[in-house]
């Protein structure tokens, strides 16, 4: 029972995480300042304005 609380617990903090796929960082984007729509519609998160940067410069290595 034990293990089932503290699951409970646990799993909406990794669903608000999102990961960089620049640096791979893990970033909330509910308080993230650096977002980006891709053309597919999907949204990508960055933790700061250099990898979004990176992203705008060569998107295509990011996107899978
Ligand atoms: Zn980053």
């Amino acid at each position: 029972m034990k293990v089932h609380i503290k699951r409970l617990i646990r799993q909406p903090r990794k669903r608000n995480q999102i990961i960089d796929v620049v640096c791979g960082m893990r970033v909330n984007p509910a308080i993230a300042m650096h977002s980006i729509q891709h053309n597919s519609g999907t949204s990508y998160y960055f933790c700061s304005a250099y990898c979004k940067a990176q992203f705008e410069a060569t998107p295509t290595i990011f996107v899978r």
